[in-house]
């Protein structure tokens, strides 16, 4: 795919990093709004069964993940979208479930959880771990406790087996991603292979202390993206986070949102920078860098 701007407009591989999509919800018509606008690639990461259908046995999880599996396979067949998945149990599905299956059986479901990923992106069939992490709201301090410990079990289950993760975390700034830093080095983890998911807009080393950052591409980050891009240290790309629910339309970035920020920070960038400067940098943006974590690099 060439990685051009013409007439100012970039008309290279368009990447939305983490984006959930439900066939009780909009679905393939979702994929197909972000294709119609000028997306190319998606990161489809698994939906948790928020509120109701949350898994309850390792059976369970493996029939969710085929599900995402097989949905991916439809936005293929039917949009022609580049589609890789991300598999694994969120910490928020872990937290509500200590209260219904206890801390033990909560646990021990969560990691059977990971391992399945894992054996999935093992087949080739998932790219990523994700989304893991810890509880984004406040818990007592034994689940928090029990919460890192665990996280720091999962980084390491992913170094090993050479898979990258998606973290879902609290928003607590440059403090959130200085401990997450820390947990990756005791585990092992590559901190570049450590994505913030949701991540702030600031995607400078000394906030995101060298994680990548998947960026939550609300109206507001281009301005900060701008301040900081050239301070960056690790990996930075876009993402929406669209969790496609009937219940809540509107409540988050729509599927288009990726496409239209990247034109409008097009724009931005060539007032600072000549347009080759400008084509590198969305380049790595939008194929180099999501290629270096999600799969294989386009020729
Ligand atoms: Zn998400």
């Amino acid at each position: 795919m060439k990685m051009a701007i013409v007439e100012g407009r970039w008309t290279g591989p368009i990447w939305d990093t983490h984006l959930h999509l439900d066939l009780n919800g909009r679905g393939i018509a979702a994929a197909q709004d972000f294709a119609n606008a000028g997306g190319t690639h998606l990161c489809l990461v698994h939906k948790p069964g928020f509120p109701n259908r949350l898994p309850d046995s390792i059976g369970a999880v493996k029939d969710a993940y085929t599900g995402t599996l097989e949905l991916a396979r439809s936005v293929r067949r039917e949009v022609g979208l580049d589609v890789r998945v991300i598999l694994g149990p969120h910490p928020v599905v872990w937290e509500k479930q200590i209260h219904t299956l206890g801390l033990d059986v909560a646990t021990e479901l969560h990691l059977e959880s990971v391992a399945l990923a894992l054996e999935f992106c093992a087949e080739g069939e998932a790219v990523a771990l994700g989304e893991v992490g810890r509880p984004h709201y406040p818990v007592s301090e034994a689940i928090w406790s029990a919460a890192n410990e665990q996280l720091e079990t999962v980084m390491h289950m992913a170094s090993q087996a050479d898979v990258p993760i998606q973290l879902h975390v609290e928003e607590n700034g440059a403090q959130t991603n200085a401990e997450l830093a820390a947990l990756c080095d005791r585990s092992g983890l590559a901190r570049k292979r450590a994505i913030h998911h949701y991540a702030p807009s600031d995607v400078s080393g000394s906030f995101t202390h060298g994680l990548s950052s998947s960026v939550s591409m609300g109206k507001n980050s281009l301005a900060k993206i701008m301040e900081t891009y050239r301070y960056c240290t690790s990996t930075w790309t876009m993402e929406t986070d669209y969790l496609d629910d009937p219940a809540r339309p509107g409540a988050v970035l729509g599927p288009k949102t990726v496409p239209k920020r990247t034109q409008t920070l097009v724009q931005d960038l060539l007032k600072d920078l000549d347009k080759g400067e400008v084509e590198d940098l969305l380049h790595h943006v939008h194929s180099f860098w999501p290629n270096t974590l999600y799969g294989e690099i386009d020729p």
